[in-house]
């Protein structure tokens, strides 16, 4: 039987991602349109279970769809860890009369939220907000695309300057178990090299192609690196490089947290808004303990689960295809 839901609380969890406050707003705003009373949990978990809980109305998300960050706040929560602690944001919950819960976040907001949702009689629906677009079940997550079009805009200017001085540089992205920002901003910008996590990286193959560009004075070369790849980054790269092939000047380049500011990218945000109407769908149908994905350009609804027991693999296409154009 279908308990009604009348009470809904939203919380943004973990890394923040671009489109988060985007994504906020549309929960808020479906939820007020089908007459349920909205709250926002400040800094993930944490506010769950410190009880700072706010109520919402449709001014508090106006102005908010084109910024970063999120107006929630976010942080990672080691009272939620343990038993007591979600049994103390269970009783706050309550508190409120809050019967219904939506996390934007990655997949360890995800676990947390199953494990909530195994405890506790509130349906919790799940909503992918992560850089990363790690999450198995869904192509896209909310802040991917500025992500990638962050780094894109830096690695182009990067190249600029390379070209100016034929110079190697090794530019890293974030990715710490993942690699489609350093997949997609590489093959977007020309990388002659891409280094993921996900694929063994043939050094010496590399190697190779630098002692030749060396032997010919064409040393423009861009080597995208995930932070997570085998040798540990963009630093470690270079190091190696430089102790095969000391008369290479070698620049690195880490592009660090910017990619996880600024304005959501146009498809960032029509991501969050579907999404976020979805939540608030699913809950008013009694779904519960599934997140929000899209495959195909169809929404689909995936048990959380999934989420956490798989990763979404690198797809063998792109990767040949990164092979093929970079030569
Ligand atoms: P992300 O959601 O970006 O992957 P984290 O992995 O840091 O970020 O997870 C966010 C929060 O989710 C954690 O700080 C913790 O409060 C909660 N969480 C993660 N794993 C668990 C778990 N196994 N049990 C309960 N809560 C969890």
């Amino acid at each position: 039987m279908k308990n009604k839901v009348t009470k809904i609380g939203v919380l943004t969890s973990g890394g923040d991602s671009p489109g988060m406050n985007a994504c906020v707003r549309a929960v808020v705003r479906t939820g007020l349109y089908n007459n349920i009373e909205m709250f926002g949990i400040m800094r993930g978990y944490t506010g769950m279970v410190e009880d700072d809980i706010v109520k919402l109305e449709s001014r508090s998300v106006a102005n908010i769809i084109q910024r970063g960050g999120t107006v929630l706040k976010t942080s990672r929560s080691k009272e939620f860890l343990t038993p007591e602690g979600r049994k103390k944001a269970y009783g706050n919950l309550k508190k409120h009369g809050i019967n219904g819960l939506v996390i934007i976040g990655g997949d360890g907001s995800f676990r947390g939220a199953q494990i909530f949702s195994s405890e506790f009689d509130i349906p919790c629906i799940g909503l992918p907000g992560t850089i990363d677009k790690d999450i198995a079940g869904t192509d896209f997550t909310i802040g991917f695309d500025t992500a990638v079009n962050t780094a894109v805009e830096a690695i182009d200017k990067i190249r600029d300057t390379a070209e100016a001085h034929d110079r190697l540089f090794i530019i890293e992205v974030m990715g710490r178990d993942a690699g489609y920002i350093a997949l997609h901003s590489g093959i977007a910008t020309g990388a002659e090299n891409i280094l993921i996590p996900e694929k063994k990286t043939d050094i010496e193959n590399i190697i190779g192609q630098l002692a030749e560009k060396e032997r010919r004075h064409k040393l423009v070369n861009l080597i995208v690196v995930a932070e997570g790849e085998e040798f540990g980054g963009a630093d470690e790269v270079a190091k190696y490089i430089k102790g095969r092939l000391p008369l290479l000047e070698v620049r690195v380049c880490i592009l660090g947290h910017i990619q996880r500011g600024g304005a959501p990218s146009c498809m960032d945000r029509l991501l969050a808004s579907r999404m976020g109407y979805h939540a608030i769908e699913c809950l008013i149908d009694g779904r519960h303990n599934v997140f929000v994905g899209v495959v195909n350009n169809k929404i689909n609804y995936i048990p959380l689960d999934e989420a956490i027991k798989k990763k979404q693999k690198v797809s063998e296409e792109w990767l040949k295809i990164v092979k093929i154009l970079a030569t």
